[in-house]
């Protein structure tokens, strides 16, 4: 069976074997973020609606799921906004029902965390990463580029919202985007937004990938420690580092990207348009072949371009 609404499953560097489970078409999303790795917001909406059918989704997870894979986490994410399907909370309840043993994780960027309805449909997850990258009003217009009339502070009364009736774990992720949220001001006011959310756990994260906006540059290892110092008890996400073999990891798509940049770099763009893959699962792939210290990404006036590191094979 060919999957349209589930991909992987793949290594996470965060939830280790992770099933990907994606609700909406590329890329559907109430943001437009510069770093976003699945390229510009084409339908930026705050409309919730039932964007793919349901059961297109169930039939897949029947399938997929009656093989009895060994998964950490089946994860709701993919090419936008999850919570903007209006039916994610009866694919939970699905999940919960069929396959009770799996633990469910949500990725998603907050925006909608303060409608009632989404909070009641996500509480059965058991894990959920949420995103908040800035606390003030003018750098989320810049950094995460919002439609609908989406405002910050709505955002982190969603998040506290969350906190106060949600059970399960809660790791906030902050993307650290230099000269954009790393001032003391910015700081000063997420460390306050924090306080009020009570996150289980800190996730700080910045550009390992090509991102949307070519002149975003990586945060560099000393502003990532000290923005974990400010905020108090936050991990710096690292790269990806493989462990055992995943048998349902797929070795050919992973041989197939890196057998394509040996002979030339490429862009995420070039390799989405040369491969029949889902750009989020293109990604997983590259993920995968940058924690293994294979490739390597090589920002230039062109854009950022991933290439097969010297030492690994590059034809020169
Ligand atoms: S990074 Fe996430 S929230 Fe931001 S535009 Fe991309 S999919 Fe949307």
């Amino acid at each position: 069976m060919r999957y349209r609404h589930l991909f992987g499953p793949v290594p996470s560097r965060r939830l280790g074997v992770s099933l990907g489970i994606d609700l909406v078409p590329l890329k559907t999303c109430t943001l437009n973020c510069i770093y976003c790795e699945c390229g510009e917001t084409n339908n930026c909406t705050v409309e919730r609606k039932e964007y793919v059918p349901l059961e297109e989704v169930y039939e897949e997870l029947n399938d997929y799921l009656s093989k009895k894979p060994a998964l950490d986490y089946i994860t709701f994410s993919g090419s936008g906004e999850p919570t903007l399907h209006s039916g994610i909370g009866d694919v939970v309840k699905f999940l919960k029902q069929k396959s009770p043993a799996y633990r469910l994780c949500l990725l998603t960027n907050s925006t909608l965390l303060n409608d009632d309805r989404v909070r009641e449909q996500i509480k059965p997850i058991d894990l959920i990463v949420p995103s908040l990258d800035t606390a003030t009003e003018e750098c989320f217009q810049s950094l995460n580029r919002p439609c609908g009339g989406l405002r910050c502070e709505d955002i982190i009364e969603g998040l506290v919202a969350l906190r106060r009736e949600y059970a399960g774990e809660i790791h906030l992720e902050i993307f650290v985007a230099p000269g954009l949220n790393d001032t003391p001001e910015e700081l000063a006011a997420l460390k306050a937004a924090i306080e009020r959310i009570k996150p289980d756990r800190i996730q700080l994260g910045t550009l390992d990938r090509p991102g949307t906006e070519e002149w975003l540059e990586p945060a560099d290892y000393n502003t990532m420690q000290g923005m974990a110092a400010c905020l108090g008890n936050a991990e710096i996400i690292g790269e990806f580092r493989p462990g055992p073999k995943i048998p349902s990891f797929d070795d050919s798509h992973s041989r197939q990207i890196y057998e394509t940049l040996k002979r030339r770099p490429c862009t995420v763009a070039d390799l989405k348009a040369l491969l029949n893959l889902r750009p989020a699962e293109i990604q997983k792939y590259i993920n995968h072949l940058l924690g293994q210290g294979k490739i390597e990404i090589d920002h230039r006036e062109r854009g950022a371009f991933l290439k097969v590191k010297k030492n690994h094979g590059r034809q020169t």
